[in-house]
């Protein structure tokens, strides 16, 4: 399958020597729906903004479609559609200038420009509000607005930065029906976000990022699979050398007197203390494993109900 953005050793040190972005690598398939995940601070916007080359990497490469942003921007961008994460066009102007006149930076003639912001408004639901003021609009609109924008030279890929932060409930979640119909139409789209839940709505695919790194590149499938199992180390009184067969698959040997197990947070622990007693495995202690990827959740989470 197609690649639509592959990241290769990409850093980014802002000029006050701060780290923002160390050495991802990152490829998001065409058609996919790909969260970046990570609490404030993360890296997330410098990312989107290397990818818009409104920030300048340091190091590495990025291409989207095959096509090396550095080299061959123009292609690259035609490619992208963007939508910051802060409002950013001219509030005193009217929907429908804003987006014609956006698709003609793109080289699309008038009337065809005129067309396709018909086409966009009538998408995000602001057709009846075409000649109203920016300025006058809900956050929500504001927000499907820019969406139209970036929408309206058809790209192949919409790219998203925390398109839901500080929307009520109720219109976060016509927005993710929205993304959700252009996904389906075949428009790889990436999303920078906060909220769990919304990355778990939404998409296939997941990027965990904290502290400038990509700690976990995978499927969410996999990803909730991996979060609903608890890791316990048992101190063993006796040293053991190998494990026995009935706990092989949950169990692995850390040295002779500790032993890690999994097991599914919704089950209590009292079968495993039966069959370790029946391997006449003595326990001396347990306790429980949080790994970075648990705490990092547990911060996200913390971040989603304050
Ligand atoms: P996120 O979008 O995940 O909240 P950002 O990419 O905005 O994170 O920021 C990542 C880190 O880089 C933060 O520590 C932020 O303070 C820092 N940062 C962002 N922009 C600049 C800049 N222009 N100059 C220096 N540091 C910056
Ligand atoms: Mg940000």
């Amino acid at each position: 399958m197609t690649n639509a953005l592959h990241i290769k050793n990409l850093s980014k040190t802002y000029s006050n020597g701060h780290s923002a972005i160390r050495d991802i690598d990152l490829t998001v398939k065409q058609g996919d729906f790909y969260a970046l995940l990570g609490p404030n601070g993360a890296g997330k916007s410098t990312l989107i903004g290397i990818l818009c080359s409104l920030v300048t990497k340091s190091k590495g490469s990025v291409e989207i479609f095959g096509y090396e942003i550095s080299s061959n921007f123009p292609k690259a961008k035609s490619y992208l559609g963007v939508v910051p994460q802060e409002f950013n066009f001219n509030i005193f102007e009217t929907p429908l200038q804003i987006i014609s006149n956006q698709a003609g930076y793109y080289g699309i003639n008038r009337s065809s420009a005129l067309e396709q912001a018909k086409k966009y408004l009538k998408m995000v639901e602001l057709w009846e509000k075409r000649n109203e003021c920016a300025n006058d609009l809900s956050g929500g609109m504001k927000r499907r607005l820019m969406i139209a924008r970036a929408l309206v030279h058809e790209p192949k890929i919409l790219i998203l930065d925390e398109p839901t932060a500080g929307m009520d409930i109720e219109i976060r979640l016509s927005m993710w029906d929205f993304l959700k119909k252009i996904n389906s139409t075949g428009t790889t789209i990436i999303l920078t976000t906060h909220y769990l839940e919304e990355a778990e709505n939404l998409c296939r695919s997941i990027g965990i990022i904290d502290n400038g790194r990509i700690i976990e590149n995978t499927s969410m499938k996999d990803l909730l699979g991996r979060l609903n199992v608890q890791t316990y180390i048992f101190d063993l009184s006796s040293p053991i050398t190998v494990v026995p067969q009935s706990l092989a698959d949950i169990t692995t040997l850390v040295d002779s007197t500790t032993i890690e197990v999994k097991i599914p947070s919704n089950q209590n622990l009292n079968n495993l203390y039966k069959t370790l007693s029946s391997e006449s495995i003595m326990v001396e202690s347990m306790r429980s494993k949080t790994n970075r990827l648990e705490q990092l959740f547990m911060s996200l989470i913390d971040r989603k109900s304050s």
